[in-house]
């Protein structure tokens, strides 16, 4: 009984683990993050930032491709090894296909969006046009808004996701509250 429990578990977390890779740690290389402030610092508005955040889309997508992978491997332990390890697999990648599929269709808004990034643009332009905040406009994301850090003002209200810098909250603490959340804000646990 116990084998089967632990089985379904280990098949299932190595199944999380997969579908997380890309947003996990293809953009938190070093090299990826020297134009970029150190986290949990502000982040300041720029065509870096935008395309971090198209960047991070992609990776959030592309764990549907990963998905395949513990598909693979749940649908050969399933026919030739421990059923428990298999479909722990299964039923991890086939909701997450299923969620994001669904969420997808509803338009329910993932931690990085398009919209989002058009959203920076449109602060950077109003920045550099007549309407701007003050003479030298210098937008910054902070974790619940987008301000000038010039004159104070707030020039969107937005919560700031997981950005795919290295994080100093700790290796493992990092990895898990990533884990748990899919790079989603959450306001009360970063201002701790
Ligand atoms: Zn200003």
């Amino acid at each position: 009984m116990w084998d089967i429990i632990s089985n379904f578990l280990f098949g299932a977390i190595f199944a999380h683990l997969i579908t997380r890779i890309p947003f996990l740690t293809f953009p938190r290389l070093k090299t990826w993050n020297e134009q970029f402030t150190p986290h949990p610092e502000a982040i300041p508005v720029d065509g870096h930032l935008i395309q971090r955040v198209l960047h991070m889309r992609m990776f959030y997508w592309l764990g549907l491709v990963f998905a395949i992978i513990p598909l693979f491997f749940g649908w050969f332990s399933l026919r030739y090894g421990s059923a428990s390890l298999g479909f722990g697999m299964w039923s991890v990648s086939c909701w997450l296909v299923i969620t994001r599929g669904t969420a997808f269709i509803s338009k329910e808004s993932a931690p990085w969006t398009k919209d989002m990034a058009i959203e920076l643009q449109l602060i950077r332009n109003q920045c550099d046009s007549e309407q701007s905040c003050c003479n030298i406009p210098h937008p910054v994301w902070q974790i619940t808004a987008v301000r000038c850090i010039n004159c104070g003002s707030t020039l969107k209200s937005m919560l700031r996701p997981d950005l795919g810098r290295p994080r100093q909250d700790g290796k493992i603490r990092g990895l898990v509250r990533l884990l748990m959340t899919d790079g989603r804000p959450i306001v009360a646990t970063e201002e701790d």
